[in-house]
This record gives C-alpha cells, sequence and structure tokens, in this order.
C-alpha cells in the first residue's frame, strides 16, 4: 500500500511523515499485523521522471479510468494520445522521460480530472507536481484547491481601494480558489498557518487572463480605473 504525505520533520535517524488524512491509515491493519511494519520511503528526484510522478500519473490515470468506465491500460494510452496531440510533445514512454515532461503529463491529467469535475480518491493538492499550474487550473475551473468542491476566487490581500464592493479589483493581487468551508478556515486561521497547514500559494493573473478567465472583465476594470481617477479629482 501507498500512503501519500510528506515529510514534516527530521530528527536524528527519525523522520515524521503527515499524510494527508487521517484516513490514510484506516486500512493499514489489513496490510500488516507487525507492530513496526517496514517502509521504503521514494523521495522525490528532482532530475529524472522519479518513481512518484510515476505513481501521480497513474493514480490520476486509475482515477479517470474509474469515472470514464476505461480499463485503466486504455485510460494510459487514451491520455497519453491527448497529450501528444495537445501539447506537441512527442510520444513517450513512462520508462525513460524526463522530469519535465512528466511534470507537464501530471499537470495535463490534472486539468483533464478538473474539467469534468472526476472525483478522486486523494486531494488534486496530493497529485498535482506544478503548484503554480495547479492554483491557476483551479482558478480556471473555480475548483477548490483543497478539495475540489465547487470555489469562489479568494483574495489573500485586503481588498484596499473604494467602498463600492462591487467594484472588487482582482488585478494584481494573489488570488485562490477555494470552496466556502476552507475560505471561512483561511481567514480563521490567517493566511500563513493555512497555507503551512496545506501548502498552498496564491497566484497574480494579468489582466488578460483575468478577463479570460471570467474574474473580471475588461469593462469592469475601466470602471475601477474610471473611479479612481475621479476621486483622485476630488481630494486634489
Ligand atoms: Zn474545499
Ligand atoms: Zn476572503
Amino acid at each position: 500500500m501507498d500512503l501519500w504525505g510528506r515529510i514534516t520533520a527530521i530528527k536524528g535517524n527519525q523522520i515524521a511523515i503527515s499524510l494527508e488524512s487521517r484516513e490514510e491509515l484506516a486500512s493499514l491493519s489489513l496490510f500488516t499485523t507487525e507492530e513496526q511494519p517496514q517502509v521504503v520511503v521514494s523521495v522525490q528526484d528532482e532530475r529524472h521522471i522519479s518513481k512518484i510522478q510515476r505513481k501521480k500519473a497513474y493514480a490520476v490515470i486509475g482515477e479517470i479510468a474509474d469515472y470514464t468506465g476505461y480499463i485503466p491500460q486504455e485510460a494510459k494510452e487514451w491520455m497519453k494520445f491527448l497529450f501528444t496531440m495537445e501539447t506537441g510533445n512527442p510520444y513517450f514512454s513512462f520508462a525513460d522521460t524526463d522530469m519535465t515532461t512528466a511534470r507537464e503529463f501530471i499537470s495535463f491529467l490534472l486539468e483533464y480530472a478538473l474539467k469534468y469535475h472526476i472525483p478522486m480518491r486523494h486531494s488534486a493538492l496530493t497529485y498535482q507536481d506544478d503548484l503554480d499550474r495547479y492554483m491557476y487550473q483551479s482558478l480556471k475551473y473555480r475548483s477548490c484547491v483543497i478539495c475540489g468542491k465547487h470555489a469562489d476566487v479568494h483574495h489573500l490581500d485586503t481588498i484596499g481601494m473604494g467602498n463600492n464592493r462591487d467594484l472588487v479589483d482582482h488585478r494584481n493581487k494573489h488570488l485562490i480558489a477555494l470552496c466556502r468551508e476552507r475560505h471561512q478556515l483561511a481567514h480563521q486561521l490567517g493566511w500563513q498557518t493555512f497555507k503551512e497547514k496545506y501548502h498552498v500559494k496564491g497566484i497574480i493573473l494579468d489582466p488578460q487572463m483575468l478577463n479570460q478567465l471570467g474574474i473580471m472583465t475588461y469593462k469592469r476594470m475601466k470602471e475601477i480605473d474610471d473611479e479612481q481617477r475621479k476621486s483622485y479629482r476630488q481630494t486634489n
């Protein structure tokens, strides 16, 4: 069995691993009766396609297969085909590809899963291999970065300008897609704590992206700029 998590502390020859959730351990007793079961901890190698990347890719393919009804082998070939079509990357083999291609492929798979709201056993946050890209995809599909539920766009930087709440300016602000529940939690815990707890980050989108993703229209940007100019004139 594979447990998915992060090494969160190292002390002498001991490591602490925090898993995505407690449920990870629920079925542990089905696998072993040993008090101190033997494990091999694979740490991501940042140069070659790693065992973890391969596991991530296969795990997401497995989720897609379950959802679509294909067998995993078919889903894998189909997704690889779509990937090469869409990205122009040459056909690759998991046995010997490089880390960058593997990373792109995992992002591609996750985008597919987010786009079709495919329910998954693990959080997509656990499977992602490129945090910036995943944060972006979650904003694009309004999918909570932690649980995948429908999300709103959350501002990390305080909303500074204007009293008009309809004119919220998303430009040059760190944004993150969070469901209502996690959004409240983010406010409760404070961003710093929240960010460290979940290993997430906010990203800044340029005006073109904001418009394209339907977060903020060019019209609204202009309204805000006009209003700001007006109030500037009034106070000066
Ligand atoms: Zn959520
Ligand atoms: Zn908020």
